[in-house]
């Protein structure tokens, strides 16, 4: 069978490799048919990934078709659709036996730590797959995932409708976000440097837009009579000038929910903090969040076609990947179909 393999940083391919077998009783074996490409899997392409051991199968957006089950699966059938939830966790330590398996100190993440979906057949724990309806297409099955990213970051800063939501950065996860949080019924506002970025989340839903280079947040709410600050802010830029700016135009008890994983430190004014009582949190993966993105998803709560740019076949993964580094503005999510036989 065939599978995307990066090699070493800067070579990826596509290859023979033996073909994967049920690994466990417990396990499902999945026929693969579409896989979004993310942000980590280019870290993993350009080698500045901390985690990656090479040679590696990237994915951990992906979606299948189950073709056989293991003797003690009991809920996942042959013929299921499944999207499968990437985090690998041990079940045992402090924050696993909290519930929070997301933040394990044993964290394995499919497609980074050990290899991903983006090969035709993989192997697959019952309790990582996530049944989802057989009419909704594969490449939106495959972005579940970025959508529980979306889901946890807002659950993490307790989302409600009447929230003033900002979000740093129109990429796919910030587009992501926003789709959720309309959902909930909130007022959106985000920001980008990329001016093609901020029309597609206008296209989305965005209640506003700011591009970063020539206005600051200070100045937008100057100039909106309705937005006297932000109540939740989430910062999908990661860059440690993001958080210095949020936190002056939040209101009090406002929430600020952090994704980026810069090692770069910030300059925080803790007055900001403290005489407002804002709350900054982190937020990570995804913790039981797949059957709530699934429900929405199936509700048409959202639509997650509204962020996919391109769709390539598996076997051009390196066609898409240079995309991806020449054309950023163009993108936003890239999906791989592995629907047909190579
Ligand atoms: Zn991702
Ligand atoms: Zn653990």
């Amino acid at each position: 069978m065939k599978a995307i393999l990066i090699k070493e940083p800067h070579k990826i391919v596509v290859t023979d490799i033996e073909m994967e077998q049920l690994k466990s009783e417990k396990d499902v074996l999945i026929k693969v048919k579409a896989g979004g490409i993310c942000g980590s899997d280019m870290h993993g392409y350009h080698g500045t990934s901390p985690f990656i051991n090479y040679p590696v199968v990237p994915g951990h957006e992906f979606a299948g078709l189950v073709t056989e089950v293991g003797e003690a699966v009991k809920n996942i059938k042959v013929g299921d659709h499944v999207s499968v939830d990437p985090v690998i966790s041990c079940g045992e330590c402090y924050a696993c036996k909290n519930g929070r398996y997301n933040v394990c100190s044993d964290l394995k993440v499919r497609g980074v730590h050990v290899d991903g979906g983006f090969k035709e057949y993989v192997s697959i724990p019952e309790k990582a797959c996530h049944k989802i309806n057989e009419n909704i297409p594969w490449e939106v099955a495959c972005l579940v995932e970025p959508f529980t990213i979306a889901s946890q970051s807002l659950s993490r800063g307790g989302i409600n409708k009447n929230d003033i939501v900002y979000i740093a950065g129109a990429g796919a996860i910030g587009l992501t976000i926003l789709l959720t949080a309309k959902s909930e019924g909130a007022t959106v506002i985000i920001s980008d440097i990329s001016d093609a970025k901020l029309e597609r989340a206008k296209a989305v839903g965005a209640d506003y837009t700011i591009n970063s280079l020539n206005t600051s947040l200070e100045a937008f709410i100057e100039e909106h009579e309705a937005i006297d600050g932000f109540t939740l802010a989430l910062d999908a830029v990661g860059h440690p000038s993001i958080i210095e700016s949020i936190l002056p135009s939040m209101l009090p008890t406002g929430r600020v929910v952090l994704l980026g994983f810069l090692k770069a430190p910030s300059n925080l004014i803790q007055m900001e903090v403290t005489k407002k009582e804002l709350d900054i949190k982190g937020s990570r993966l995804s913790c039981n969040k797949f059957s709530i993105v699934i429900d929405c998803i199936e509700q048409g709560l959202f639509n997650p076609k509204k962020i996919i740019s391109h769709t390539f076949e598996y076997t051009k993964v390196e066609e898409a990947i240079n995309l991806l580094i020449n054309r950023p503005d163009e993108c936003c999510k890239v999906i791989l179909n592995f629907e047909t036989e190579a």
